[in-house]
């Protein structure tokens, strides 16, 4: 068996480990990827990009929808609408295309040599790798560093395994039909954002999530313009209920009071989280020290074994690709020489439900439990002119600040096409900004930023427009 020689050993491609393989590239350091689907990992293949894609198209045809129905508002009318499923994924699948052959083309370009195949580790600084379908490994790789980006996978529930009409958001992403009753198991982002996507698309869509709310993550004040819109939709919501298992095509369920019931279903969505990636590929022979499900890593990304790094997903929370880049890139400048530590002021969380919410840093609550005193203010889109030609007046953008100096600790917004305020909000708080900071940045009219700044005013207690 061929026996290749490298520095840094990446094994994963996806944002963490085809990021690191780009900078280590820049920076010289002689690098293989192995990756054993397809570049970009989870992200670009059966996350982040096709959902966005998917939750555009079901908006498309559910405002034309609404055009037929002679119900919008705007005046605009028209005959019904159809849609062919099979043009939507092919869409979809050629926007994946073009993002991971651009990986791959950045890769080669950076003089990163890309393994195709199955790594299984063998030691610290070994790995074979084996060509899916293949017994026998086709390659032996010996590294000096080896960054473990392996990623996540979702989490089944034992006894509601996926297959047949039970699927998990992989298949939900490359839709053959419309089912007609869709049953989403999981109120977190993931089954929100595609629950709502098959709602608009025409499916009958329940909800059913153990916790008695909705995005059990965020706080209560930002999740209520989701909940009023999903009520609008028609999304039933069935909170406080737990999953038994299915019941021949129904969905078993009880609520919090015992009580049991039957949901119809046509195809059942399990979203329930997704999990570290941590068996099936020698990871076990490392041995190495793990953090609950995840493998546990310091502030530079180092496992518990010498020159073995873990970024991503398979690091444990938060499970977004932004923070498996930043990972990424940081270790392979470690790798090279340079001084880093991962310690970012704030990683913004975006749900791309509808409407939308973004979280960067502390909530109120959050620097309540932290003994932090704060000054904080919401400012509302109802009193901003973008967000009323755009018809999103629902929902807010909130600052939490700190008392003493008025340091921005913290930003939630929720509203449609707030994901677009991340930037500016992380920003604000990477650079120590201070409300007076913001409050005095001339925002350009007429755009939802203005709200941000409202907000600052707001808590410095002169609100111009409310
Ligand atoms: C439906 C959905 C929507 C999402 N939406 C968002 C979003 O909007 N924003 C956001 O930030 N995040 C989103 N995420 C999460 C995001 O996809 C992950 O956080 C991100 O992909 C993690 O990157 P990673 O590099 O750690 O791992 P992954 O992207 O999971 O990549 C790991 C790669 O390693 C490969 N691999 C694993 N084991 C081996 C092995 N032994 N040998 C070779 N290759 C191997 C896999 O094939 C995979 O390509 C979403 C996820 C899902 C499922």
């Amino acid at each position: 068996m061929e026996t290749l020689h490298t520095t840094l050993l990446i094994i994963g491609g996806g944002p963490g480990g085809y990021v690191a393989g780009i900078r280590a590239g820049q920076l010289n350091v002689p690098t293989i990827l192995v990756e054993g689907a397809s570049p970009g990992g989870t992200c670009l293949n059966i996350g982040c990009i096709p959902s966005k894609a998917l939750i555009h198209a079901a908006d498309e045809f559910c405002k034309a929808r609404s055009y037929a129905a002679e119900t919008s508002p705007l005046g605009i009318t028209g005959s019904e609408p159809r849609i062919d499923l099979e043009r939507t994924v092919a869409w979809k699948d050629g926007i994946v295309k073009k993002l991971t052959g651009g990986v791959g083309a950045l890769l080669k370009k950076n003089g990163v040599k890309l393994v195709e195949g199955w790594a299984t580790i063998l030691d610290g600084k070994t790995v074979e790798v084996r060509q899916e379908g293949d017994a026998e490994a086709s390659v032996r790789i010996r590294c000096e560093h080896m960054l473990l980006a392996a990623g996540s996978v979702p989490v089944e529930l034992p006894f509601m395994p996926f297959g047949g009409p039970v699927i998990s958001s992989t298949e939900a992403l490359s839709p053959s039909g419309v089912p007609q009753r869709l049953v989403v198991v999981g109120a977190g982002y993931i089954g929100l954002e595609l629950g709502t996507a098959y709602r608009k698309l025409g499916a009958q869509v329940t909800v059913v999530e153990a916790a008695d709310r909705i995005l059990p993550a965020y706080d209560a004040d930002l999740v209520k313009p989701v909940a009023a819109a999903l009520g609008r939709l028609g999304v039933e919501l069935r909170l406080g209920t737990s999953v038994l298992g299915m019941d021949g095509s129904n969905v078993r369920v009880r609520d919090a009071s015992g009580v049991e019931a039957l949901l119809e279903a046509d195809c059942v969505l399990v979203a329930v989280g997704r999990k570290p990636r941590t068996t099936g590929w020698g990871l076990e022979n490392l041995m190495l020290d793990m953090d609950g499900r995840a493998i546990k890593v310091d502030n530079q990304c180092r496992t518990s074994m010498r020159n073995v790094w873990a970024i991503g997903d398979l690091a444990g929370e938060p499970m977004l690709a932004h923070r498996a880049m930043a990972q990424g890139e940081m270790v392979a400048e470690i790798v090279s020489g340079k001084r880093r530590h991962f310690e970012p002021a704030a990683i913004p969380a975006v749900c791309f439900t509808d409407p939308e919410i973004v979280v960067v840093g502390m909530s109120p609550l959050d620097a309540d439990k932290a003994g932090i005193e704060i000054v904080t203010a919401n400012f509302p889109f109802s009193a901003n002119g973008r967000a009323m030609t755009i018809e999103s007046t629902d929902g807010f953008v909130r600052v939490v600040a700190r008392k003493s100096d008025h340091r921005i600790i913290g930003w939630q917004a929720v509203g449609g096409a707030v994901s677009e305020l991340a930037a500016g909000f992380t920003q604000s708080i990477e650079l120590g900004a201070q409300l007076e900071d913001i409050a005095g940045t001339i925002h350009a009219h007429p755009t939802l930023g203005e709200a941000v700044q409202e907000a600052a005013l707001r808590a410095l207690g002169h609100a111009l427009h409310i």
